[in-house]
Formats: C-alpha cells, sequence, structure tokens
C-alpha cells in the first residue's frame, strides 16, 4: 500500500487511487459544458462565480480554440490553461472501486431516467430512490472536493455520505431496513429549465448559494437541498420559486415532482442572474483586489488610478462577460497601473 495517498472519501478504507475522477457526473454537465461536436471527457467549459463577484472560466483540454475564443474573446494563456484544466476533475478523493460503485447509480440515471426528462419533458419520476440517489451524489462529491468552494455542513455531509455509500451498493438488491427512509428524508426541490436544443451551453454549472437550502446548477437542472428536518421555506432566488408553494418540495413522496421552468422563464433566470455580476456590490469586491495588488507599492492606488482601473475593468469595448470580471483580468489591469507608475 502507497502510504502516501490519502484515503477514499467514500468507503475510508482504500487508499484514494482514483484518477481524474468526475465531480459532476459527464452525461449530466456535458450538454452544458462540451461542445456539440465533441465527445469525450477532456472538452468542458465551465464558468465560477467567486463570492466577490470576479468569474473565472474552467476550461477543459480539449476544447477547440475557436469555441475558447467565442466566449473569451482570446485564446487561453498557458497559465491559464494549467490552473483551469483540472477544476471538474479531481485525483486521489476516492478509491477505484468506490468511482465504479458511482456508476451504479449514474448509469442507469443517465441511461432512462435523465433522457426521459430531457427527450420527453418527464416530470413525475417513479424511480424517485435512483434519481434522488444521482443528485445526492452530485451534492457529496462536490462538498467533499470542495468544488467552487462549496461545503454542505459538517453533519449533513456525513448523513450523506452514509446514504451515498449504501444507496450505491446496494441498489442492485433489495435496500436493507431504514435506508428508503433515510434517502426519502431529505426535501429536494428539482427544477428542470427548459433549454432550446443548441443553446445548452447557455446554462450554468455553479453553486451560487453555499448555505441551507442549497443550491445548485447544475446545466439544464437546478437543485436545492435542505436538510432533513429543517424549516422549510421557499428560497428568493431571481425567478427561480415565483409563483410557487411549498408542494415543489419533494419529501417522503411516492412519485418525486420535478418542477419544469419554461423556456423564457429558463432564459431570464440564466440572465438576470448573469446580470448580477454587474451589480454594482459587485465594485467594493474589485476595488478590494485593487488595493490588494498595490499592498507591495509603497503608495496605495490614488484616486485618479482608482477611476482609471474601473474605466478599464468596465468600459474597454468588446470583452465578454465571462471574460471581463476574471481574476485574471483584474490582474493584468493591476500590473499595467502599477507598471504605469
Ligand atoms: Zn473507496
Amino acid at each position: 500500500m502507497n502510504m502516501d495517498l490519502p484515503l477514499c472519501k467514500l468507503c475510508l478504507k482504500n487508499e484514494a487511487n482514483q484518477t481524474g475522477a468526475h465531480i459532476l457526473t459527464h452525461s449530466l454537465i456535458s450538454k452544458c459544458v462540451n461542445e456539440a461536436t465533441k465527445k469525450g471527457r477532456d472538452s468542458e467549459l465551465m464558468f465560477s462565480f467567486g463570492q466577490d463577484g470576479a468569474t473565472d472560466l474552467f476550461v477543459g483540454r480539449k476544447v477547440s480554440l475557436k469555441k475558447i475564443k467565442d466566449v473569451k474573446g482570446r485564446d487561453l494563456t498557458d497559465e491559464e490553461l494549467g490552473s483551469n484544466e483540472n477544476a471538474i476533475v479531481v485525483d486521489n478523493y476516492f478509491c477505484r472501486s468506490c468511482e465504479k460503485l458511482f456508476g451504479n447509480v449514474e448509469a442507469p440515471f443517465s441511461a432512462s431516467i435523465l433522457k426521459n426528462i430531457r427527450d420527453k419533458q418527464e416530470c413525475n419520476i417513479v424511480d424517485n430512490i435512483t434519481l434522488r440517489l444521482f443528485f445526492i451524489i452530485q451534492a457529496w462529491r462536490a462538498s467533499v472536493c470542495s468544488f467552487d468552494g462549496f461545503k454542505l455542513s459538517t453533519t449533513f455531509e456525513e448523513f450523506l455520505k452514509g446514504i451515498v455509500f449504501e444507496g450505491c451498493n446496494q441498489i442492485n438488491d433489495e435496500f436493507e431496513k431504514g435506508l428508503t427512509e433515510k434517502i426519502l428524508s431529505i426535501p429536494i426541490i428539482l427544477n428542470h429549465l427548459e433549454t432550446k436544443s443548441g443553446k445548452e451551453s447557455k446554462n450554468l454549472v455553479c453553486i451560487p448559494r453555499r448555505e441551507e437550502p442549497y443550491l445548485l446548477f447544475l446545466c439544464d437542472f437546478v437543485l436545492q437541498l435542505y436538510e432533513p428536518n429543517s424549516e422549510k421555506k421557499l428560497l428568493d432566488y431571481y425567478n427561480l420559486n415565483e409563483n410557487q408553494s411549498l408542494d415543489i418540495i419533494n419529501e417522503n413522496e411516492e412519485i418525486f415532482k420535478i418542477t419544469l421552468l419554461n423556456e423564457v422563464d429558463s432564459s431570464n433566470l440564466i440572465t438576470s442572474i448573469l446580470n448580477s455580476q454587474f451589480a454594482p456590490n459587485a465594485l467594493s469586491g474589485y476595488l478590494e483586489k485593487l488595493s490588494d495588488g498595490f499592498k507591495l507599492q509603497h503608495i496605495p492606488p490614488t484616486i485618479a488610478e482608482t477611476q482609471r482601473f474601473l474605466m478599464l475593468l468596465v468600459f474597454t469595448k468588446d470583452i465578454p462577460i465571462s471574460e471581463r470580471y476574471s481574476n485574471g483580468r483584474i490582474d493584468k489591469i493591476i500590473s499595467q497601473l502599477i507598471n504605469e507608475r
């Protein structure tokens, strides 16, 4: 046994010898982050929104240069490729046999349930246990891998780990007593965003809310996750739960109900979220970065320099949203200002 490897986060027994493990199941997010013409694990493209309002883009190794140019307005630097390419793939978190265990749920979900939701707008899911396990796996793995800075509460993460381990192990046989009840006890709202064919890449992969109810944007799905026995209120988040009642929460249900957002509402929701990245309150985050950037200088940024920083940041023409407020671009403007002194 190689003692240098940590223990697997799921079984806590074997060494975590799996490399290239996906935090989010490929079939779930590939429509959103893959190019339509490309298949394979290395063609991913996604955004992350930092708490400070900055955006970062995670890009897979084989995304074509043209696609990157379309989104970013320029090619990636070698440095960006190096730091971004592995953001959604992790090494040494799980063991090889647990990676296979995930497949016990991921494979049947992707082959039938996911397909029926996407192709036939299926909203009433009879096999609620497989669907629940699938989305619980996404949230749990995102948490143990700190994807996008995400972390569930310790007790909830631990509770979900037990469900994921037992559920994946027993899904092909009979569940032992109590497991079904545990799985059904978690209150979940699942939205499906109706998305026009060809517009899938407009959807988001990000976790904008890191406290209960947890909120995960997973391409054309939005997962709203509550802890069991918690006080349930519908989240006021743009128009996501507009005109809805607590009935949309699934808990101890017989048939799992997916809440559909039509194409117009889905598109408005995504646009509102993207626009919020421009919100004035994000400016204080950018200004903080500016003063941090000047820390090594003897004189902090002057008013004129601050004004020039904001002008360059906000009003430079022809820079796409994803690139405009990225950490890389902010750093570059700061270096430019320092060099101009
Ligand atoms: Zn394991």
